[in-house]
């Protein structure tokens, strides 16, 4: 679904990532971990096409980010860590305007509205105008807008930062239930202990650099998610 090869970004002199390679396949939540400034937000934002790269490829469904963005774009969403909303608009112009953009048939695009801002308890707060939203109203309007054109690959940047406990759940599960239709999800976080439970795979990246892949049990081991990123830190430092 989503494969990322040899990507390597700089800005100036510095190198954001160097190198990285990762395949994430349908049906997988993939959990990408690393320090500050580690690369995570330049790898996801390449991975949606609104950064450039210096040299690799990035493939969803097989298809380049760099030669047909467009194409990919249809297939692909993506949360992150501080959406960016038009807060002059009604949290519902705004989930409308999404499905306008993205050609959703009217009925699917209220069924969908529904279904998400229900689970997410938004749904009261959908007439407001965004500048008077939380932080986690935020976050949670832009969940419910990049599921309206029922995306293949989903990509988040920190999603669970800012979300009540309840709407960290219900967000899990609909993760859980993007996957179990078949998408793929892609996101980074600094909460070891979701990224644990939750994910089928984890990267851990160290100055732009890939340092272990894998199944999240093999990469645990024995210990936890924590011990060995700590573990990792130590080595690479
Ligand atoms: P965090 O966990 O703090 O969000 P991150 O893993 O998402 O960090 P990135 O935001 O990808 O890290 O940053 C990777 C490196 O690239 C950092 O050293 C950062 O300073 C640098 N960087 C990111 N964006 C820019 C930019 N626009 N111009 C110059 N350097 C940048």
């Amino acid at each position: 679904m989503l494969k990322i090869d040899h990507l390597t970004k700089t800005y100036g002199e510095k190198k954001a990532v160097d190198d990285l390679s990762l395949h994430i396949h349908p049906g997988e939540i993939f959990g990408f971990i690393g320090h500050n400034g580690a690369g995570k937000t330049t790898t996801l934002k390449a991975c949606c096409g609104i950064l450039r790269f210096d040299s690799g490829d990035i493939l969803v469904d097989g298809v380049s980010i760099r030669e047909q963005p467009l194409a990919c774009k249809q297939k692909i969403a993506y949360i992150p860590d501080n959406p960016d909303l038009y807060e002059f608009l009604t949290g519902i112009q705004y989930l409308n305007f999404i499905g306008d953009i993205y050609k959703v048939p009217v009925r699917e695009r209220e069924e969908r509205i529904a279904r998400y801002s229900e689970a997410l308890e938004l749904k009261d707060d959908l007439g407001q105008k965004i500048n008077a939203y939380s932080h986690g109203m935020k976050q949670k309007l832009a969940v419910i807008s990049a599921l309206i054109h029922t995306p293949r690959l989903l990509m988040m940047d920190e999603p669970f930062v800012g979300l009540d406990p309840k709407a960290a759940h219900t967000l899990k599960e609909i993760m859980r239930d993007f996957c179990e239709q078949g998408g793929a999800i892609f996101f980074s976080t600094h909460v070891l202990e979701v990224a644990e439970k939750l994910c089928d795979k984890v990267a851990i990246i160290r100055g732009g650099r890939l340092v272990i892949a894998g199944d999240t049990e093999t990469v645990r081991g024995d210990t936890s998610l924590e011990e060995v990123f700590l573990e990792l830190e130590d080595e690479h430092a």
